[in-house]
């Protein structure tokens, strides 16, 4: 009898493991993928439109017989698995909060196999001697080079035969609008892979702080929806020691780390992980909602904060130097919470993944793991000066300061050009602000 391969955050054919363990019944296999009105609700038309369009890809690579319903997993995926008779449904595991949940209901229905998962060490696996989970993410990627990860599985569509069958509840792949400039799917994810790999990777060490000169491998939005596992690039990295694949082998361990982090503490995803932050002073009323909404506009007239919030409008993307600054202005110059800014980048993110986004804010704000010190506040000057030292990253994102010269672009010296807005708030007193409200909290 047939089987079904559920896609999820694995949309690909090849290094699949749930691939492998559904041929492995002999039977042939029906391709699903389920759109989930609670997981399509937070995400924006951007990081849509790259999701539809990773589907597009993916039901080429399956000879067009990717089945797309739409509805309530727990509804949908026990109705078809009764429809065509099948006998499990294969999954690669999912560790969100919402998708456990989705699963512990769907395997009430049907046998739900889970094999494999998006993380080249699934959550749960890196523990300490006694059992218990790491808070620090030093300690954990020791242990996380030790546990080592499977080498890649070798699947490809051709692996097994695909079903095909005229479901009533099947609807068309909705279509990504001709405003989507992403090159989609998992033969994209390998040639970008392949072409970071060749030319970017020895350096990267030495220039993945560097906005302008846009030098990381951008994977993060292929990732997200498993158009390539960690493991195929982290095959490649092997025997790699020199700095730049040992630096980019500690960023994929970041994601793993934050995945077993938000695994251990689901609420963090909405809460503070560190409790002392519950009692944290933020504003509000109508001058701060004019602040918020500078903030998202990229016009708080700090430039490297207006670079990557335009950034983010207009790539569905934002440099990882820039993120921590944009959120770190957000929480600390404007004394707003983070989990508002989280939403609006899970909103525009086109990679953004609750687990990394949460706790990169809350790693920015002072209440995650691992957290920075919060009497670290980023100044956004001297952060431009330091990391886009020519200003070139800020006069690609922001037009009305194309004609300032050099790093001056990031000081304004000589005065600011008609129509670009003047420093929303003073860093230096906002700073001092900052900490005092933290004060408040150690002495509370
Ligand atoms: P590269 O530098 O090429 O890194 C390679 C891969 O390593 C990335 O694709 C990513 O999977 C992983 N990685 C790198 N840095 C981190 C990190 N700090 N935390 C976790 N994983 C990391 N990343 C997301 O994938 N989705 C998000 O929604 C997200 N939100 C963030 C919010 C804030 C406030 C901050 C500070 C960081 C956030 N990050 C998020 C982490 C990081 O900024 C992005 O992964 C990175 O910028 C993606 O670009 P890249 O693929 O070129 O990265």
């Amino acid at each position: 009898s047939p089987a079904i391969v559920w896609f999820r955050r694995d949309l690909r054919t090849r290094d699949l493991p749930t691939l492998t363990a559904a041929a492995a019944a002999g039977g042939a296999v029906l391709g699903l993928f389920v759109l989930d009105e609670a997981l399509l609700r937070p995400s924006g038309p951007a990081r849509r439109e790259v999701l539809y369009a990773t589907l597009a890809a993916l039901d080429e690579e399956l000879g067009g017989r990717l089945c797309v319903v739409r509805g309530d997993p727990r509804v949908v995926v026990p109705q078809v698995a009764k429809e065509i008779g099948a006998d499990a449904v294969h999954v690669s595991a999912d560790f969100g909060p919402y998708g456990r949940d989705r699963d512990e209901a769907v395997a009430r229905e049907v046998d739900l196999v889970r094999t494999g998962s998006p993380y080249a060490v699934a959550p749960g696996r890196v523990t300490k001697a006694d059992g218990g989970s790491y808070r620090v993410f030093t300690p954990y990627f020791g242990r996380w080079l030790d546990h080592g990860w499977r080498v890649p599985a070798d699947t490809t569509a051709s692996t097994v035969a695909w079903l095909d069958p005229a479901l009533p509840i099947r609807v068309p792949i909705p279509r990504a609008g001709s405003t989507s400039r992403w090159e989609a799917g998992e033969r994209a994810a390998l040639a970008r892979w392949t072409e970071f790999r060749d030319n970017d990777l020895a350096h990267y060490d030495a220039t993945r702080d560097r906005p302008d000169l846009d030098a990381t491998s951008r994977m993060s939005v292929y990732l997200k929806y498993g158009c390539i596992h960690p493991r195929t690039m982290l095959a490649d990295l092997a025997g790699r020691p020199d700095a730049g694949p040992a630096a980019f082998r500690r960023q994929l361990a970041w994601r793993d780390f934050y995945a077993d982090v938000l695994h251990h503490r689901p609420d963090s995803a909405r809460r503070n992980y560190d409790p002392r932050f519950d009692a944290m002073r933020y504003d509000s009323g109508p001058d701060a909602e004019t602040a918020w909404s500078a903030w998202c506009a990229g016009r708080t007239g700090y430039p490297i904060v207006d670079a990557g919030m335009r950034q983010l409008l207009a790539e569905g993307w934002m440099h990882n130097r820039v993120r921590m600054i944009v959120a770190s202005f957000l929480v600390k110059d404007l004394h707003l919470p983070w989990w508002r800014g989280a939403r609006y980048f899970m909103r525009h993110l086109i990679d953004g993944d609750l687990a990394s986004n949460q706790h990169g804010w809350q790693w920015t704000a002072g209440s995650g793991t691992d957290a920075a010190p919060y009497f670290r506040v980023f100044n956004p000057i001297s952060q431009g000066q330091k990391f886009d030292p020519d200003g070139d990253y800020v006069r690609r994102w922001v037009p009305e300061l194309r004609a300032i010269a050099g790093a001056r672009v990031h000081t304004l010296d000589d005065g600011r050009p008609l129509g670009y807005p003047d420093p929303i708030v003073d860093h230096g007193v906002e700073r001092m602000e900052a900490l005092a409200r933290y004060g408040e909290l150690k002495r509370g």
